[in-house]
């Protein structure tokens, strides 16, 4: 029932007030529905996968941005409903995009239309699938382990372990670095990165070196001759040390691609 009494921010009466204030002048006080400044989409630009919270998913998607992608990052208010995302891409550079759109939220009695904007920064990367088809080309491949023995966790827990430490790695990693990343694969004992660049590649290892105090083990494999040279594949084998992998949360909800909200 509408209260006799009146909001402490507008003065009006014959409103449903919680904690005082009428749900007008809370909507107009409080973050109902926001957006990141910029975000960053993983997508393959073969098939249009999409890399999310640490798997390839949506294969056959748009090119172009939809709600689909952006809406993991929202951050809703937690006494709203958002009833629809609507967005256009304003500006499409490959690697940059600006978009517009409006979410239509409900809070309380209200209903409101909110506008927001947001930059994506799209990284192209190879799938797993499209770069198994495609016999895809890389020069290094970067395998995150744990200890050699011995192997006191779950093979799932490791790997989600490895993967939160994998995503530290990712933020901090250069973007050039990150663009030279085929594709990722998953395996019982970790994973394997594989690269299309050995230097990008040997960096994040060094990165991992620095940062986690991992021991790398170095090897070379030839694999064939191009304009008169022998061409090596380079395997970087990472070891983390028990201590690291206690150390971070093995939340497989966590992507690469949104560890830049934090
Ligand atoms: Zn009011
Ligand atoms: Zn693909």
């Amino acid at each position: 029932m509408p209260s006799a009494e009146f909001c402490v921010v507008c003065g009006r009466t014959g409103q449903a007030l919680t904690d005082g204030v009428c749900a007008e002048c809370a909507a107009a006080r409080e973050s109902l529905v926001a957006l990141p400044e910029q975000v960053e989409v993983v997508l393959c630009p073969q098939c249009g996968a999409r890399w999310v919270r640490g798997h390839w998913e949506r294969a056959g998607s748009s090119l172009v941005l939809s709600s689909d992608d952006l809406a993991p990052f929202l951050r809703v208010h937690p006494e709203v409903g958002v009833r629809e995302l609507r967005w256009e891409e304003r500006s499409r550079r490959a690697s940059l995009r600006e978009i517009a759109g409006e979410a239509r939220i409900r809070f309380r009695s209200l209903e409101r239309t909110v506008p927001l904007t947001v930059r994506a920064r799209v990284l192209a990367r190879t799938c797993t699938d499209c770069g198994r088809r495609a016999g895809h080309y890389y020069t290094a491949v970067l395998q995150l382990r744990g200890e050699a023995s011995p192997r006191t966790r779950r093979p799932k827990e490791l790997r989600g372990r490895l993967d939160a430490v994998w995503n530290e790695l990712w933020t901090e990693a250069r973007p050039d670095w990150r663009n030279a990343v085929a594709w990722r694969e998953e395996l019982r004992e970790g994973w394997d990165v594989f690269f299309s660049d050995t230097l990008a590649a040997r960096s994040v290892a060094r990165l991992a070196r620095q940062r986690f105090g991992v021991g790398i083990v170095e090897s070379a494999s030839l694999f064939g001759r191009k304009d008169g040279q022998d061409v090596y594949r380079v395997t970087f084998c990472l070891r983390f040390p028990p201590a690291v992998l206690d150390g971070v949360r093995g939340d497989a909800e966590r992507a690469p691609t949104q560890a830049l909200e934090r």
